[in-house]
């Protein structure tokens, strides 16, 4: 039976949703689309301290924003649901009760002081205290208490957690799809605990028992989850799914600017990039800044992210999402670090803005104007931009005459030629009905012609009197926009005034 492929994404509602978790997003994506599959969105909200109230919201827009779309989950439902982990506890309850059946997972009544008290102890003789099969046989537990001692303390309400019961020797061996073959010794993990003493799973369990359930073919996350698979590959053991049990692909750290060292808030600070998907306004106050209000294109973010950890092999770099649904591949993806390259961000945010149309990006950004004005600013600065607002910023200082001249352009170009061609040309211009670029270039040409003077000698200081400096983008199109009082306004003062 060749099996569905289902992977899902698994965020927690902690904060705003990082960068590299949009990237799993994708590629987790990516993987259900390109092999017929189905996206899941499980919300991960175990645990109760660090909740964060609007993350689950940011989470879904930041998602819809970019065309990551889910087929199964949180906001969308289906076979499984719910796909709030809060809402599964009594789930959770029953796998962790099978365990405690069958002896493989424990009552552990140790209180936080007990266990500090054992930490110290351990230290103070130069190791670590690890809560193992070399400890537990020392601490206060249902391996350790009799049946009756363990009753008269649930009974008396007395709090516990629940404690994978780890074996003492065992082999732990799997194979990460982008890391190839994992070992790991058992004796190396910690009786993690399971059931927290508010009656909440911690992530391990819930994760494990979900992926299971949800069957989850595929388990794509980021690097830092590597140290939990051995664990999870017990308890996959533990359950009996281990023939069931998922493939893994880790995926490679994002790395600093200067690629020494994991991706920081703090790196982002200095370097005044953003690192989230959305601007995020969180309930104590604090605020950070989003790709999407700093002007970057949905399509720019999915094409540089995609490039973080995983390249086509090929030269093209230009992927839509569709182009990266056909070529994906976990083989692809790298196993080192992928350095977080700004530069290449606003690069591929400058080509992307580029294949917009002018309707587009007027209708989105330039509602300002009326739609004939709008479409004119934008050909005229689409070009030389590296975010949409920019188009705004230019098309305001467009309407606004210049206060001063660039001396060096004024001592190289303002000269008597300049001032007699640009004096007839105005002229010219009193009695041309239509104002239009082409009409506005054919009188400046025949204006040219009938003195004699070269359209290159003339020309930088045109510019020089409409806009104030050198260089920009095309004058013609500028005097068309600027419309005709407005360029003679401006070149009566520079006549006047240089
Ligand atoms: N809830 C985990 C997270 O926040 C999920 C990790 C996983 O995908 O297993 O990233």
């Amino acid at each position: 039976m060749s099996q569905q492929v289902r992977v899902r994404f698994a965020p927690s509602p902690t904060g705003p949703l990082h960068i590299g978790g949009v990237r799993t997003a994708l590629y987790n994506y990516l993987l259900a689309r390109k092999l017929g599959g189905k996206m899941l969105l499980r919300i991960e909200d175990t645990d109760q301290n660090r909740f964060v109230q609007g993350a689950e919201e940011y989470i879904l827009s930041s998602l819809q924003w970019l065309g990551i779309e889910i087929d199964e989950g949180v906001g969308v439902g289906g076979p499984h649901a719910p796909y709030r982990q809060s809402e599964r506890s009594a789930i959770y309850q029953q796998y962790a009760q099978q365990l405690l059946n069958e002896g493989k997972a424990y009552y552990a009544f140790d209180t936080s002081e007990e266990l500090d008290a054992m930490r110290q102890n351990f230290e103070s003789q130069g190791s670590a205290f690890q809560y193992n099969a070399l400890t537990r046989t020392r601490l206060k537990n249902s391996l350790t208490l009799s049946a009756e001692e363990v009753q008269a303390k649930l009974a008396a309400g007395e709090p516990y957690v629940i404690r994978l019961k780890v074996p003492a020797k065992e082999e732990i061996r799997f194979k990460d799809l982008i890391r190839d073959w994992v070992h790991v010794h058992s004796s190396t993990i910690d009786d993690k605990v399971l059931m927290k003493s508010d009656g909440l799973p911690t992530y391990h369990l819930a994760n494990v028992v979900d992926d299971h359930l949800m069957e989850i073919t595929h388990v794509i996350r980021g690097e830092e989850w590597l140290p939990s698979a051995p664990l999870h590959v017990l308890l996959y053991r533990a359950f009996g799914w281990e023939a069931t049990m998922p493939q893994f692909a880790h995926l490679p750290l994002l790395l600093k600017p200067e690629g020494n060292g994991k991706l920081s808030k703090r790196d982002a600070e200095l370097g005044g990039f953003p690192v989230f998907p959305l601007a995020w306004n969180a309930p104590d106050g604090t605020k950070a800044i989003g790709f999407r209000e700093e002007g970057y294109l949905k399509e720019t973010l999915i094409n540089f992210l995609a490039f973080l950890g995983w390249n086509p092999g090929t030269e093209q770099e230009m992927f839509s999402m569709e182009a990266l649904v056909t070529a994906f591949s976990l083989e692809k993806i790298n196993k080192s670090g992928a350095k977080f390259d700004i530069q290449k961000a606003k690069w591929y945010n400058e080509q992307y803005l580029r294949l917009r149309s002018d309707e587009s990006l007027a209708a989105e950004f330039l509602t300002a104007y009326e739609s004939d004005k709008a479409l004119k600013i934008v050909r005229l600065f689409k070009e030389r931009v590296t975010f949409p607002q920019q188009i705004t910023t230019e098309a305001q200082a467009l309407f606004v005459a210049p206060e001063s001249y660039d001396a060096a352009v004024v001592a190289a170009k303002w000269n008597d030629d300049a001032k007699k061609g640009i004096a007839a040309f105005k002229e010219a211009l009193v009695s041309l009905d239509d104002f239009s670029a082409d009409a506005i270039k054919h009188t400046l040409a025949d204006t040219l012609t009938s003195l004699g003077i070269k359209m290159g000698k003339v020309m930088q200081a045109l510019r020089l009197a409409v806009t104030g400096v050198g260089a920009g983008p095309d004058l013609m199109l500028m005097m068309e926009i600027i419309g005709k009082e407005g360029v003679i306004a401006r070149l009566d003062k520079a006549l006047q005034t240089l």
